[in-house]
């Protein structure tokens, strides 16, 4: 990696720094995601005290304009008064009981009828245990072992899914981990996004064994990648007509492009949905689901082992359900869109104006430009041709866009986030940003 930042301004992260040295010591790395680590960008990572609306306070006093977003779930900024009160008012009534409540059926009501294919969703913790649980789900009703994913795609940490498994093993320049069997990683087979000839001549060799492909939809974990219909197309037919199930990964996607995900604005319905992010309202909360004959094999309907201490947790499902509910009346979809098409053609401006080729990727609030190696840019449509990309510019531009109060994600391979928060003015200081950012 290069050598960013420059001394001058890192000056102005001193306790970040020192933070940072201590956190080592005690915890691996210093950080409990690998995806907080600024592997990918080089220099040390950025400790934070609070956040409110659109913008981040790190321990030195520097505020940042925050298109992470806590790498998604804060769409309507960071502390939105109406989630915040539901959390207050959940915290008044205790924190965790192990058994049911009402208000986990009402999260479901909302889930259910904001995401097509979903009959009935079972809740979990982290969008990891949701995407193993679909998996074990999706293999225990075909009574088949393999599943298809793809590179690039990011379906949480479970054994069988960390294999090519995009940003935070790209970044960190380990696809496969130690640790994971090769007798599981024998059962997860790997192809190419948007290549529907490959999903085909697989299913040609080994249809009858593969229980499900999974994919997102509209992926976020190689940077921004859109699907193309003839892909999303291949993968539902085959999958019906083979005995396959097709799941969506929609812990990014769902309730971001569109309240019922990326699957309402694609049209194509999947058998089972994985949730996260978003539906936890900043809190600890995911969620998968599906077709009710499917979900119905789940203990203790059926006979496919699920279960989790904290999960469907009152506070974070007070929080989801704020979320859901101020997403449902008042949707901030067009607003998104508005400022994301604006971010877009700033940032292509501003590329242009300094001479540099960089294909820029964008669905609605999600976006990644790809600086690429030139001379001319080319349609960055899957792992082979996002993983061209040049990570040394995009560590520049990440640490220029930090000296000007714009956090970024800190991966060439991580798209970014817009929260309903942003302001137009926001997004303008954004693009000035940008255009010194590039220049310099
Ligand atoms: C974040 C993410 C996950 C994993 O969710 P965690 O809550 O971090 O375990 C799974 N799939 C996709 C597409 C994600 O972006």
């Amino acid at each position: 990696m290069p050598d960013h930042p420059p001394a001058a301004t890192a000056a102005r992260r001193r306790a970040s720094h020192t933070a940072f040295a201590r956190a080592r010591g005690l915890i691996p790395g210093g950080v409990n995601s690998p995806a907080r680590a600024f592997g990918g960008v080089g220099g040390e990572p950025i400790f934070f005290r609070e956040a409110q609306g659109q913008w981040l306070t790190d321990i030195d006093g520097n505020r940042y304009l925050d298109y992470i977003g806590s790498w998604g779930p804060m769409i309507l900024g960071h502390r939105h008064p109406r989630v915040v009160a539901a959390i207050e008012a959940a915290l008044a009534r205790g924190t965790s009981y192990g058994a049911p409540t009402e208000a986990e059926s009402r999260l479901a009501e909302l889930i259910i009828a904001a995401v097509p294919s979903i009959e009935k969703v079972r809740m979990t913790s982290s969008g990891t245990e949701a995407a193993m649980s679909a998996v074990r789900l999706a293999r225990g009703v075909t009574g088949r072992d393999k599943i298809v994913k793809f590179a690039g795609n990011y379906h949480g940490h479970g054994d069988s899914l960390l294999v090519a498994a995009g940003s935070s093993a790209a970044t960190l320049g380990v696809p496969d981990s130690p640790g994971v069997t090769a007798g599981t990683a024998r059962d997860t087979l790997v192809l190419e996004y948007n290549d529907p000839q490959e999903l085909e001549d697989c299913f040609g060799r080994e249809g009858d064994e593969i229980a499900a492909v999974l994919l997102e939809p509209v992926v976020g974990n190689m940077g921004l990648v859109r699907p193309e219909p003839e892909f999303l197309a291949a993968a539902r037919r085959l999958t019906r007509s083979h005995g396959a199930l097709l799941v969506f990964d929609e812990v990014m996607s769902g309730f971001r492009l569109a309240l019922g995900g990326a699957q309402e604005i694609l049209g194509v319905v999947p058998d089972l949905t994985i949730l996260g992010k978003i539906v936890g309202g900043g809190l600890p909360l995911a969620a998968y689901g599906g077709r009710a004959d499917v979900m119905d094999h789940v203990l203790p309907a059926g006979k496919v082992f699920q279960a989790g201490t904290l999960a469907g947790n009152p506070l974070a499902v007070a929080a989801g359900t704020a979320t859901l509910e101020e997403l449902a009346e008042r949707p901030p979809y067009g607003q998104l869109e508005r400022h994301g098409a604006a971010l877009e053609a700033g940032f292509r401006a501003a590329a242009a104006a300094a001479g540099l080729p960089v294909w820029v990727a964008r669905v609605g609030s999600m976006l990644t430009m790809f600086f690429q190696p030139g001379p001319e840019p080319v349609p960055v449509r899957g792992w082979k041709t996002a993983s061209r990309s040049d990570k040394a510019r995009y560590a520049a531009f990440f640490w220029a866009m930090i000296d000007r109060g714009v956090y970024l994600p800190c991966s060439q391979y991580e798209a970014l986030f817009l929260s309903a928060a942003l302001t137009d003015a926001d997004i303008a200081a954004t693009i000035t940003a940008a255009h010194e950012s590039l220049a310099g």
